[in-house]
């Protein structure tokens, strides 16, 4: 187990600086998600903890020591990408077992954590099949597997379950949160999916640009944004922004499922009237799209009552409104 310190950490490439200044705690034991657009530098920053790719500038601590002059195969991580590195002519059994040949590990010993680990990740009955005969999950953990034989310290893992159908992704997703709780250590887990970020975390990193905006639970990171760019990247409809009439550059939100739509006016402290422009019946809920003048706004409803082009009045209460400056920071 272990933590791991960005301290005053800046990239460049060549005099492109992707990485300014900065500053990020890691707890040890957690399940930390790095997430943010594509490009935003989260690939950058899982390589500066691996050391394949050094920082430019500040330090890398793991366990609060500088790790700047220590070689990516002594910091105690594992890596798992996107593209798990398997090797397609060797067995399950010998995929796994193959780092620890190369670290001289007893026969005995190596056979029985091999089998400890494929049982970890419910691999046992696949232990001599080739990698070509498993299903994306299957093989997905077989990198797992190979990863866990080194008992790193620190798991990094590089949008790991981005190739799999979407089916297979919500299920290793579970899987994924189990194998951290029964191992107990550091993951960095980075995907640019707010979703997985919102479901796996205990700790979600939102970056932008290079940037940290917020680092927060999922819970936090949900109602209470720090900015517009936070609201507006976390959740599904994400939050809703409109401006105030004479409101000058001050904007307000609120999540989809904290408006309420009446065909009778409503005296909540925001109220508008508008029009159905879309309905969407998900089972459960019904997710509108409601015009009101030239804004529109998404709005969740357990309700399934009201039809498109019909009038109704949407309404969000004082409590469930944020307001953000003209630099998008939340007032
Ligand atoms: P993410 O993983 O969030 O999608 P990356 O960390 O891969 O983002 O990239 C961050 C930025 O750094 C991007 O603008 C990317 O083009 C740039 N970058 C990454 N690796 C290199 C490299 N080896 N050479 C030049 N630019 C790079
Ligand atoms: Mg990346």
């Amino acid at each position: 187990m272990a933590s791991i310190e960005f301290v005053r950490v800046s990239k460049s490439f060549d005099k492109n600086e992707v990485i300014s200044d900065l500053n990020l705690k890691i707890e040890d034991g957690k399940f930390t998600v790095l997430v943010g657009p594509s490009g935003c530098g989260k690939t950058t920053l899982l390589r500066m903890i691996a050391g394949i790719d050094p920082q430019t500038s500040g330090s890398v601590l793991i366990d609060g020591k500088d790790v700047t002059r220590i070689p990516p195969g002594r910091r105690g991580v594992a890596m798992v990408f996107q593209n798990y590195a398997i090797y397609p002519t060797m067995s399950v059994r010998e995929n796994i077992e193959f780092g620890l040949k190369n670290n001289k590990v007893p026969k005995a010993e190596r056979k029985e954590l091999v089998e400890s680990i494929a049982e970890t990740v419910g691999l046992s009955d696949y232990l001599d099949r080739k990698p070509s005969t498993l299903s994306g999950g299957q093989r997905q953990r077989v990198a797992l597997a190979r990863a866990m034989v080194k008992k790193p310290s620190v798991f990094l893992m590089d949008e790991p379950l981005s190739n799999l159908d979407a089916k297979l992704r919500v299920q290793m997703r579970i899987e994924l949160i189990e194998l951290h709780k029964k191992l107990g250590t550091t993951f960095v887990y980075v995907t640019h999916d707010q979703v997985e970020a919102m479901s796996m975390a205990d700790t979600i990193v939102l970056m932008n640009k290079g940037v940290i905006q917020q680092e927060a639970s999922p819970e936090t990171m949900y109602r209470e944004p720090v900015n517009r760019f936070v609201a507006e990247f976390i959740g599904v409809p994400p939050m809703n922004i409109g401006k105030l009439p004479d409101g000058g550059d001050v904007s307000f939100g609120f999540r989809p499922e904290s408006a309420v739509l009446s065909a009778e006016p409503l005296g909540l402290h925001y109220s508008e009237r508008g029009t159905v422009a879309t309905r969407e019946m998900l089972g459960s809920e019904t997710v509108y799209q409601i015009r009101c003048g030239d804004q529109a706004f998404m709005v969740k409803s357990a309700e399934d009552r009201f039809k498109v082009d019909q009038e109704v009045y949407m309404g969000v209460a004082a409590d469930k409104l944020c307001f953000f400056d003209a630099d998008g920071k939340r007032i």
